[in-house]
């Protein structure tokens, strides 16, 4: 389930639900029981489709021989 970092405009703190994402722009209580929450929008860890890693870290593809002294 994805977490959504909110902040509270009356305490200023801020702080983290989990929630489904149907929800995620649903109203939230800060901790102190405060409703003027905004959401922040911070890096959600989803595991969704997008923003795939990279291949490969490092060059070279590791078949290359230039480095090792065997090119000269
Ligand atoms: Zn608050």
């Amino acid at each position: 389930m994805p977490r959504y970092e909110f902040r509270c405009r009356t305490c200023g703190d801020t702080f983290e639900l989990s929630r489904p994402m149907a929800e995620s722009s649903a109203p939230a209580d800060c901790p102190a029981g405060h409703d003027d929450t905004v959401k922040l929008l911070s890096a959600v860890a989803v595991g969704g489709s997008s923003a795939a890693p990279a291949p490969a870290a490092g060059g070279g593809g590791g078949g290359g021989c230039c480095g090792g002294g065997c090119c000269g």
